[in-house]
């Protein structure tokens, strides 16, 4: 009986350390289920918008993605300011307004940073979950608490209390109190030296930043992930419309860091060869969404390709390209951002 309970109980433990992608399953992060609902302004937090002198609440700003900073062109008006997550709208009130929601783990996960000053982020009150399901490590960022119920080291379910909702941070007050909430990939494990090299402010959050975090579509995949139960992170990534394409030099038989962390990125690569230089792909925003060799010689980040865009590209890719139509460039932010993404600083 004895060994049965030590064979059942190994068994068990190897399961969970193998990777299992399918593994891979999310739950809502408060009471506020509306996203599925047919009036989804219900379920985001609007902004206060002023534009052409009409003043207005869109709830469309508490979306992922381009979805602020109105700008009228000549192609129309268009959003230049990204917005890396959702923007969840408490469903519980206190007499005073108070919002009273819990915010819960998206998924199972470790604790790996709180932030508790919250004059030290715009996110405020913050913490990041570190999830892994044997396709490298994702975050889920939750920002603006009232109050953290956890510390760095936690283990968490899915469905785990982390903290009550609030409005910490920048920009926001009692009545616009919301959850923020980000699905990310990790750019650089050396995001520290980068910061260091390039900004004069503290960091305070080491690789915890937002800067260091790319934010995928998590409404987006909320609901892909409500169609396709078996739909793995990685798949979802590679669904990403891409924007451009860089080309940086690889180091001698090496794949690049973000791609050992990831290894479902790295594309077309035979076993044991290395090319030059690699080409990776990226969204509009920045998410990285595939690394394939590149079978030139080069001696710097270079932009290899761009979607046609009849407005200039700077609004749609965070300043990091400029230029207009299939002619683009790498602004000195772009390489920057480039060179946190492969580690080449
Ligand atoms: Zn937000």
């Amino acid at each position: 009986m004895a060994l049965l309970i030590l064979l059942l109980a190994s068994s068990g433990s190897a399961q969970q350390k193998s990777p299992n992608p399918a593994a891979f399953q999310l739950t809502l992060p408060t009471d506020n289920d509306t996203i599925f609902s047919r009036d989804p302004s219900r379920f985001y937090m609007y902004t206060y918008r002023s534009f052409d002198g009409v003043s207005s609440h869109p709830w469309t700003a508490g979306r992922y993605g381009f979805v602020r900073n109105q700008r009228r062109t000549s192609h129309g008006i268009i959003f230049t300011r990204f917005h890396e997550g959702v923007d969840i709208r408490p469903v519980h009130r206190d007499k005073k307004n108070e919002p009273l929601d819990d915010v819960r783990s998206i998924a199972d996960g470790l604790v790996v940073y709180t932030n508790k000053v919250s004059g030290r982020s715009n996110y405020g009150n913050y913490l990041v979950v570190q999830h892994n399901w044997g396709e490298g490590p994702f975050y889920s960022l939750y920002a603006h608490f009232r109050s953290i119920a956890v510390k760095r080291g936690d283990r968490v379910k899915s469905g785990t209390v982390l903290g009550r909702l609030g409005y910490t941070g920048a920009g926001i007050n009692r009545e616009r109190a919301h959850v923020h909430v980000e699905f990310t990939m990790m750019l650089s494990e050396r995001f520290e030296t980068w910061y260091g090299k390039y900004f004069r402010s503290p960091n305070h959050h080491s690789i915890y930043s937002g800067l260091n975090l790319s934010g995928m579509d998590i409404a987006g995949l909320f609901h892909s992930k409500k169609e396709n139960p078996k739909l793995t992170v990685a798949e979802f990534v590679r669904m990403a419309p891409a924007y451009y394409t860089v080309a940086v030099p690889a180091r001698p038989m090496r794949s690049l860091p973000i791609a050992k962390r990831y290894p479902w990125l790295e594309q077309g690569r035979e076993p044991g060869q290395f090319p030059p230089a690699w080409e990776i792909t990226l969204s509009s925003s920045g998410l990285p969404m595939e690394i394939r060799p590149y079978a030139k010689k080069i001696n710097s980040i270079i932009l290899t390709g761009v979607k046609n865009s009849p407005v200039n590209h700077s609004y749609n890719t965070l300043k990091r390209l400029s230029g207009i139509g299939g002619e683009a460039k790498l602004t000195n932010s772009g390489i920057l951002y480039i060179q946190l993404l492969t580690d080449s600083f």
